[in-house]
């Protein structure tokens, strides 16, 4: 079994790094919109079959035991928490959000801000984007993402998914999160790629 917790990272976008940093070299070149980005553990191992098996293997139970690997005091920063929502078309084929079954699945006895389900929808589909480039991901991302004022507007947000891989979609979230008047945004997933 391999586990790869995230022992020291860069204090903004949350990379692996060799040792705790405030800036590392890509957030020295370019700071990303959201206040910080965190996950628990480096995307690879165990948790990559993990969530695959909850993604593609239509297993929506895995939400609970995965969502509890949610650190409670990076889900309890904000006001409240909002799932990266996948555009209708997909959910349908889906049949579940992964996001927000790990926020579902992450509460239990725990005491967390209130899911905001409905913060922030996908208003354009977007085609798969693991053979694009950062740059073409960003293009391909822009406009896809709108929040709902009335949910968001100056609270601090805190945004879930499953793995957090360039930042791309994390940064088109954030950025309709704060066009919708959101305080600031968290971004925590249960995986961080290591490029
Ligand atoms: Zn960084």
């Amino acid at each position: 079994l391999t586990l790869e917790p995230v022992s020291a990272a860069c204090a903004r976008c949350g990379l692996p790094w060799v040792r705790p940093v405030a800036r590392c070299l890509s957030c020295l070149a370019r700071a990303p919109p959201y206040r910080a980005a965190r996950a628990p553990y480096e995307f690879g191992g165990a948790i990559a079959r993990a969530i695959r098996r909850l993604k593609w293997g239509r297993l929506p139970e895995l939400g609970r035991p995965l969502g509890r690997l949610l650190p409670a005091e990076a889900l309890g920063s904000g006001d409240c928490v909002v799932p990266v929502p996948l555009h209708v078309r997909r959910l349908r084929a889906r049949q579940f959000n992964q996001a927000a079954l790990l926020v579902l699945g992450s509460a239990g006895e725990r005491r967390l801000p209130p899911l905001e389900l409905g913060g922030l929808e996908r208003v354009r589909d977007t085609p798969p984007q693991s053979a694009l480039g950062l740059a073409e991901r960003r293009a391909n991302l822009r406009g896809a993402f709108r929040a709902l004022p009335d949910r968001v507007r100056g609270r601090r947000v805190v945004l879930v998914d499953d793995v957090l891989t360039t930042g791309a979609t994390a940064e088109a979230c954030t950025e309709a999160l704060l066009d919708g008047g959101a305080a600031e945004v968290v971004v925590l997933t249960l995986a961080r790629a290591v490029p």
